[in-house]
């Protein structure tokens, strides 16, 4: 029997299976050359985030849609063994899922591909089928790895409820106007706080003239990611500048996806704004120390007492 909705974060996003090949330099059109090792993980955006908000100690639901093959089999079972309710993860019969090809070189540079897969084939249609089961969701989570319309129309049922609604605008692309006066939380990096803006990213002033604009295009917190700077937060009342936590980074994939699942649940628990903005903070500094995805997203216990023993900001 299904159980009744008691999850309080939802997220809606994406699922790709990342095949990432070590490869000993980028090849030139037409060649061929030999990977000297290939990894297969779990990776997209909306699982990345939902699964960092559950390791977070989050009530976690997660809507996303596969496809009908291997790899969405696998990637169902993964989901469901973490928790997630099958009734959310939706199968398409017609596409594959997502996948992301990840060229590595020894540098430490990546060249990726991404096929959205089952990820575009997700309709406003069955977003709305589905709204009538988010009763109880205190905060809704979506980034824009999925097709617009099904962002929109999640935004739309979230405010609905009551929910805070948190956009993580990645990849980038060009929004309708309408959507900013939905999003509670927009939480883009530099980069796309650049590209939303049309700001060119100079200095530390250009930050907050990004922020302001965002502000001023109807959303009502901006947060803008500083990748090793921290963070910057606007709103209405207040400005708030933190530094990143030092720590030794060794692969920063993640690390925005680890942010976005802890800023969702601080404001779940409702704990105020400094804090879940510092709760965030550090854990996207922990998802830096490792490599990987999904295997460096840190636990509630590890950001707590990693904050705990940080001075504060
Ligand atoms: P994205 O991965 O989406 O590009 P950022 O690179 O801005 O996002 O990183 C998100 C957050 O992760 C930052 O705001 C910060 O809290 C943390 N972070 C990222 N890189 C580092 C780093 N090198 N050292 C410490 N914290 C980091």
């Amino acid at each position: 029997m299904e159980k009744p909705m008691s999850k309080k974060i939802l997220v809606l996003g994406s699922s790709n299976i990342d095949l990432i090949l070590k490869i000993p330099r980028f090849h030139h059109p037409g060649e061929t050359i030999m990977a000297e090792d290939l990894e297969t993980v779990f990776g997209g955006k909306g699982a990345n985030q939902a699964i960092a908000a559950k390791r977070l100690g989050g009530k976690v639901g997660f809507i996303t849609k596969l496809g009908d093959d291997h790899y969405g089999q696998t990637y169902r079972w993964y989901l469901i063994k973490n928790g997630f309710n099958p009734k959310w993860i939706l199968k398409d019969k017609e596409v594959p899922t997502g996948m992301a090809f990840i060229e590595l070189n020894p540098h430490g540079e990546n060249r990726i591909v991404v096929s959205s897969g089952a990820n575009g084939a997700i309709s406003k249609k069955e977003i709305k089928k589905l709204g009538p089961s988010w009763k109880g969701i205190n905060v809704f989570v979506t980034q824009l790895e999925i097709p617009l319309p099904a962002v929109q129309m999640g935004l739309r049922i979230a405010r609905d409820l009551g929910a805070l609604t948190l956009l993580n605008p990645s990849p980038p692309a060009q929004l309708s106007p309408n959507i900013f006066s939905w999003i509670d939380f927009l939480v883009p990096n530099e980069w796309e706080a650049q590209l939303l803006t049309g700001i060119r990213m100079r200095g530390k002033e250009d930050i907050r003239k990004m922020g302001e604009r965002l502000l001023d295009m109807g959303v009502k917190n901006v947060v803008i990611t500083l990748g090793p700077q921290g963070l910057f937060l606007i709103n209405e009342d207040e400005e708030i500048w933190m530094d990143a936590f030092r720590v030794k980074a060794v692969d920063t994939t993640a690390a925005g996806d680890a942010f976005m699942g802890a800023l969702a649940c601080g404001l779940s628990e409702k704990k105020p704004l400094r804090e879940a903005l510092r709760f965030a903070n550090g854990a996207g500094a922990l998802a830096t120390t490792e490599l990987g995805a999904q295997p460096s997203l840190p636990s509630e216990k590890e950001v707590e007492a990693f904050i705990s023993k940080m001075k504060p900001e």
